[in-house]
């Protein structure tokens, strides 16, 4: 068990976390879109990586993006099996390390840019703080072991990154089956224009799931648009 390092966040990196997690901003739900399309990115690495190797998809096979909404611990948990980070890109891109973006996200706040334009200034990763008080980032990447970003004994990733988010108080309806639903369904309009619910074909295997797991819901989001029950 290797010891833990600790970081600290850059100055930047802080006022942005201040201004996400202290400014009056209604429009919060954004943060799953951002969360869902690093995913998506992730996952497209992968799988272009696996064309001129194929080894590469041996830790991992399956390409998916889970959401699992775990009601008794109060999380949202987004997790899937892209290409991952090794330690190095994690303390570069989610952690202390002050990018450039930052700073200009900043300013175009101040110039009265909306906050949901966050991820254009290549920072979507934060506006995680817009729900939730704490977050830890277990992933896995080929080139490196898994590292686990804050605490927690987290179950073996084959590959892939697992974003868990600890809702705040008044954020708890990111736990509700339906508005999670409703949210993935506006952004894949939003971005493919045509969506198949699949869920309903599932309703039997999901009244039996249903029974066995009570706290925690759990779906899987195909090719960017489908979302379906596990
Ligand atoms: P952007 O996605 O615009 O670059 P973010 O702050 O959302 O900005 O993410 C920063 C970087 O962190 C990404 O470019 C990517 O390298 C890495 N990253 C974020 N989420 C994931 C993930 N789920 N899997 C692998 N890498 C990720």
């Amino acid at each position: 068990m290797a010891e833990a390092e600790m970081f600290a966040f850059q100055a930047e990196i802080n006022q942005l976390l201040s201004l996400i997690i202290n400014t009056f901003y209604s429009n919060k739900e954004i943060f799953l879109r951002e969360l869902i399309s690093n995913s998506s990115d992730a996952l497209d690495k992968i799988r272009y990586e696996s064309l001129t190797d194929k080894s590469k998809l041996d830790a991992q096979p399956e390409l998916f993006i889970r959401l699992v909404l775990d009601k008794a611990n109060k999380t949202l948990s987004i997790i899937d099996s892209g290409v991952g980070m090794t330690k190095a890109d994690l303390v570069n891109n989610l952690g202390m390390i002050a990018r450039s973006g930052m700073k200009e996200f900043l300013e175009a706040l101040q110039a009265g840019a909306d906050v949901s334009m966050i991820g254009q200034f290549g920072v979507g990763f934060y506006s995680a703080y817009l729900v939730a008080e704490r977050v830890i980032v277990t992933t896995k990447h080929n080139d490196d072991e898994q590292y686990i970003w804050e605490d927690v004994s987290g179950k073996q990733l084959g590959g892939g990154t697992k974003i868990t988010l600890f809702l705040k108080e008044d954020q708890l309806e990111y736990l509700e089956e339906r508005r999670i639903k409703d949210l993935v369904k506006k952004h894949s309009e939003e971005e493919e224009g045509d969506v198949e619910d699949v869920n309903e074909e599932k309703e039997e295997k999901k009244s039996k799931k249903k029974k066995i797991k009570e706290v925690s819901h759990e779906w899987q989001l195909i090719n960017k648009l489908k979302l379906i029950w596990l």
